[in-house]
């Protein structure tokens, strides 16, 4: 039996098209700083959760909460599970939207907001593929739950509670990356990179703060120095010489002997460090080669950063630079710069690891290269291991094989340097829903995903969940 689950899907536009826009309202961004014991990811994690789980009750499936933080909406039967592993939550807006990040816009075939194309639109379109599996009774001989987790832009706090507490899936793919197929993921770990207490000395320029970044995966847009001293009077010339030979912006502004920088880059997620322009580095370059008589501490701070981390997305300047032959090579990013005179005084450094090397040896060359004396190095959180399912797994060939009956392309394997769901899941891979060469807009203002696409999605999403649930 065949079924036509390309006019299900489209039977379905408008309807997709409204449920995505709502969930696009929620800001779901993990909030702790509101967090309670009803709502420990804060409001938004635990309103999106909710609504998505309101949806699929509206709509007449079973459904389970798990603490607020996680959850699933159920089909089928059997005693194996096959996981689709989706997220509520989102990335902060962050600058440079020409819309309201949470008011959805629907302009030239495309839906603009904040989570549409990460995660909420291929949420959706693998809650429609249940949906169209149940109108046109497809038999599901395991189980299918499309669990939502509500933190996967952080800490994974909601999906961890899941794994505890539910039964975990035999199988599964995350509908949160692209297609053909994600069935590789590099290692993910943070370092916090603590500079050591430096004497002071006097000096003509104080570096009162420099800080930069505002999530351990999204290299820096912009970063901000005060400098308190009277600046030479062909500084702000040199800043702008310094801006249009980097292809960056920068302003400054002085208010007595307070002197504010904000330089302004380009951002990109984490695993593709390579295509931001890291406003952290280029901002302490900047000061580094001015020739300002720094503090010491300040001093040290700009040299490091820029000996070690400025233009480099690969480590080769700290030496943890590391190339395996199936999953690729290392990359490295410094995302969240921190410093105050008087307090801390950090940069936090994301890495994506192949196979072949580790968090553990990564943290010792880092603190090797930073000096052992003066920076202290540690891993922050868990690293989560390398990743990777083989192309011969049945799991890899039918969502291959799906893939190429609707859309007529040629499937194969990629690994990436991002993390997805599909890793807490032993057979588990990511599966979509962006098209290949399709620009990545994850994380980035002005996300939008192409409505075509979430209804392709939705139809792909049902046939391979169909396959995998009767293999
Ligand atoms: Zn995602
Ligand atoms: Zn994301």
């Amino acid at each position: 039996m065949t079924y036509d689950y390309e006019t299900a899907a489209k039977n379905y536009e408008s309807a997709m098209i409204d449920d995505l826009s709502a969930l696009i309202r929620i800001d779901s961004e993990r909030d702790t700083a509101h967090a309670t014991k009803d709502e420990p990811l804060g409001p938004g994690p635990a309103e999106g959760l909710r609504h998505a789980l309101a949806m699929a009750e509206r709509d007449g499936f079973t459904t389970k909460n798990v603490e607020n933080v996680a959850g699933r909406i159920e089909i089928g039967s059997g005693d194996d599970i096959l996981g689709v592993l989706s997220h509520v939550d989102v990335v902060p807006a962050g600058e440079g939207w020409d819309t309201d990040a949470f008011e959805p816009v629907l302009k030239d075939g495309k839906i603009y907001g904040r989570g549409s194309a990460d995660d909420k639109g291929p949420l959706i379109a693998a809650y429609y593929a249940l949906r169209i599996l149940r109108d046109l009774k497809v038999p599901l001989n395991k189980r299918v739950h499309l669990i939502l987790g509500s933190d996967e832009e952080s800490e994974w706090y909601g999906m961890d509670r899941y794994l505890a507490t539910q039964e975990t899936p035999t199988l599964g793919f995350s509908p949160d990356a692209e297609f053909p197929i994600i069935n590789g993921e590099k290692g993910i770990a943070s370092f916090l990179v603590s500079q050591n207490r430096v004497a002071a000395k006097p000096a003509a320029y104080t570096l009162t703060s420099f800080t930069g970044g505002i999530r351990p995966n999204m290299v820096p847009v912009s970063a901000t120095a005060i400098i308190s001293g009277a600046l030479p009077a062909d500084f702000a010339a040199k800043l702008q010489a310094f801006a249009k030979a980097n292809g960056v912006t920068a302003d400054l502004s002085t208010d007595g002997s307070q002197n504010t920088i904000v330089l302004h880059g380009r951002g990109a997620h984490a695993s593709t460090p390579e295509i931001g322009i890291n406003a952290g580095t280029y901002l302490a370059a900047f000061l580094d080669e001015s020739g300002l008589d720094l503090d010491p501490a300040g001093k040290q701070y700009v040299a490091s950063i820029t000996k070690l981390l400025h233009q480099d997305t690969t480590g080769v300047k700290t030496g943890i630079n590391y190339i395996d032959k199936k999953m690729g090579a290392l990359s490295a990013t410094g995302d969240i710069f921190n410093f105050s005179q008087d307090g801390d005084q950090t940069i936090l450094i994301n890495v994506r690891y192949p196979q072949g090397t580790d968090a553990a040896s990564i943290r010792d060359q880092y603190e090797t290269a930073f000096g052992v004396d003066a920076y202290t190095v540690t891993i922050d959180g868990h690293a989560q291991e390398p990743h990777y399912v083989a192309m011969d797994d049945p799991l890899v060939q039918t969502l291959l094989q799906v893939y190429t009956d609707h859309t007529g392309l040629e499937g194969h394997e990629v690994i990436v340097g991002g993390g997805t769901y599909g890793r807490m899941l032993e057979r588990g891979v990511a599966f979509g829903a962006q098209m290949p060469g399709a620009p990545d807009v994850m994380h980035l203002p002005n996300e939008f995903i192409k409505v075509e696409d979430i209804v392709r999605a939705a139809a792909i999403y049902a046939d391979a969940i169909a396959r995998l649930a009767n293999d």
